[in-house]
């Protein structure tokens, strides 16, 4: 598809048990015959991914013993997140979900029946979170469901979204979708994940006004990735894209240890000293939170 697949050190495009995966306008926003180019490098697979390294493993964040029910994770007060699909329109080579068994566990599967059990017993939870997987690989008719089912739970106020679609297939930001969104009678969030500037174009920043619009709030959450975007000059450029496009910088995620992803790691001290550089020079609504998440912890652990 990339026509790439001759680059020394490149798996067969085949994959690592993780198949490359990447729309064709997210391809169209890399610098073409660049094999550093930082969005090629997020997508195609690389030898390394077969190197067993000790300390990354299969379940890095600890998601399995945290599953309350069918497709939830409840880790923390007073947010629930839903595994919502487990597809994705990009596989990130980085991704800390890459060996979730989604088969057997996403929250859509049985029209949420289980997931909304789950809250309708926990008055504590005033937030839903969509994660995933892509939840709005989801058809909108799928989402209008749990829309459905949100609105009979008084004590959720909050819908969140975590969705990488927005930036990489910005056309999923469709008129049903957003009729959706803007009709739901809750605060509603939407938590985009870019990683560079370059991945933001004019049809990142329609679809992210539209978002607007309908009164969704935009942050973004990056992970921090070797040879991506571990500069300060980069980071700084992203925040400010960012910010162009109306979305607030929201966390930097140290990468979570997951097996075929050693590659990409930069270590705490270089992660704190790029935060240092960032601080120095953006205003501080700019600078993300420099987070790690941690297996037990109640949330994210800065760093
Ligand atoms: C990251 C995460 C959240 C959200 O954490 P915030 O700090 O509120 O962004 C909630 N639940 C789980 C299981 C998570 O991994
Ligand atoms: S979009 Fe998110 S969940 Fe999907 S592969 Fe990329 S990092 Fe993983």
């Amino acid at each position: 598809m990339l026509g790439l697949s001759h680059l020394a050190g490149n798996l067969p495009a085949a994959d690592a048990g993780f198949a490359m995966r990447v729309p064709r306008g997210f391809v169209a926003r890399m610098r073409h015959g660049d094999a550093r180019d930082p969005l090629l490098l997020q997508v195609l697979p690389q030898l390394a991914e077969c190197d067993l390294v000790a300390g990354f493993v299969h379940d890095a964040v600890g998601d399995l013993a945290a599953r309350a029910a069918h497709g939830v994770l409840h880790k923390y007060h007073g947010r629930a997140l839903l595994i919502a699909s487990g597809s994705c329109a990009i596989n990130c080579r980085y991704c800390f979900r890459r060996h979730y068994p989604y088969a057997e566990d996403v929250a859509a599967a049985g029209q949420w029946r289980q997931a909304l059990e789950h809250l309708r017993r926990d008055p504590s939870v005033s937030e839903l979170i969509l994660s995933g997987g892509d939840p709005l690989a989801l058809t909108t008719p799928k989402l209008e469901e749990l829309g459905r089912g949100l609105a009979e739970l008084p004590q959720v106020t909050r819908l969140r979204i975590h969705s990488r679609l927005p930036v990489v297939l910005p056309e999923r930001i469709d008129t049903p979708l957003l009729a959706w969104l803007e009709a739901l009678p809750l605060q509603k969030v939407m938590v985009l994940h870019a990683n560079h500037a370059q991945e933001l174009d004019a049809g990142v920043d329609a679809a992210c006004a539209r978002l607007r619009a309908a009164g969704v709030s935009l942050l973004n959450q990056s992970v921090l990735l070797r040879g991506v975007n571990d500069a300060v000059d980069v980071l700084a450029a992203l925040s400010e894209r960012l910010f162009a496009a109306g979305v607030l910088p929201y966390y930097l995620h140290q990468l979570d240890r997951v097996q075929g992803a050693a590659h990409f790691e930069v270590d705490d001290a270089r992660a704190r000293a790029l935060i240092d550089g960032l601080r120095s020079r953006l205003p501080g609504y700019l600078v993300p939170r420099l987070v790690r998440e941690v297996a037990g912890d109640g949330a994210k652990r800065p760093l």
